[in-house]
């Protein structure tokens, strides 16, 4: 080797080196399921399984577990979406219960499905976030 100079690794071959980062960020990244740490990886595997590790950064997810926290806070804010259409839709229209029925128990359904993942991985990330040192 001349002069004893190092040769220097191509950038994919380096060791990502990964700064603290910052609640909001990680939150972000979390909500749209994706590695709070690198932004690249999958947060969740399908639906809603979690992976035990990010397939990009190889960030341990286990001690991230969320267990049913995702699950309330969806149902949370399932609740203040719903019930205030309902009782708006009752002081309104007066409509039949069945009608009230057949719009917010799929409504409810539907946004509960919709919003489960999201709200999952936003958990997840922000107990990572909680837990950087
Ligand atoms: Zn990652």
């Amino acid at each position: 080797m001349p002069n004893g100079a190092a040769i220097a690794r191509p950038p994919a071959e380096r060791p990502r080196q990964f700064g603290r980062v910052g609640f909001l960020t990680a939150f972000a990244r979390g909500l749209s399921r994706r590695c709070p740490r690198c932004d690249r990886g999958a947060l969740l595997a399908g639906y809603i399984a979690m992976p035990p590790r990010c397939a990009s950064c190889g960030l341990d997810f286990e001690p991230c577990r969320a267990d049913d926290a995702p699950a309330y806070f969806t149902i949370l804010i399932v609740g203040h979406i719903v019930v205030p259409g309902l009782l708006l839709m009752e002081r309104a229209l007066h409509p039949e219960t069945w009608l009230q029925m057949a719009i917010w128990l799929p409504a409810t359904l539907f946004l509960t499905l919709a919003l489960l993942p999201f709200v999952k991985g936003a958990t997840i990330a922000a107990i990572w976030a909680s837990k950087q040192g």
